[in-house]
């Protein structure tokens, strides 16, 4: 205990520890489909799909753009 905790009342010190120990928001991503609990960077790497039923989650629209291939193949010639 610090010299601030010391002095501080007991109401006002456990006030201090809520949200101590608590998960970072949006780390975890429950599942739609099978109701998994998923760990939400592993979810990104997996294109937002659940890697437990198959489930497509929310894709932002720029994560989106990212998965697609980056260079685009010259256009067919046209056989006529
Ligand atoms: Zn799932």
């Amino acid at each position: 205990m610090n010299w601030l905790q010391k002095i501080m009342t007991p109401r006002a010190r456990a006030q201090n520890n809520i949200g101590k120990g608590k998960v970072p928001e949006g780390v975890w991503e429950k599942c739609g489909g099978c109701a998994a609990v998923l760990y939400r960077p592993e979810l990104e790497r997996n294109l937002m799909v659940c890697p437990k039923c198959g489930h497509h989650h929310y894709i932002e629209a720029r994560m989106r753009l990212n998965a697609l291939p980056r260079h685009r193949s010259p256009p067919a010639k046209k056989t006529r």
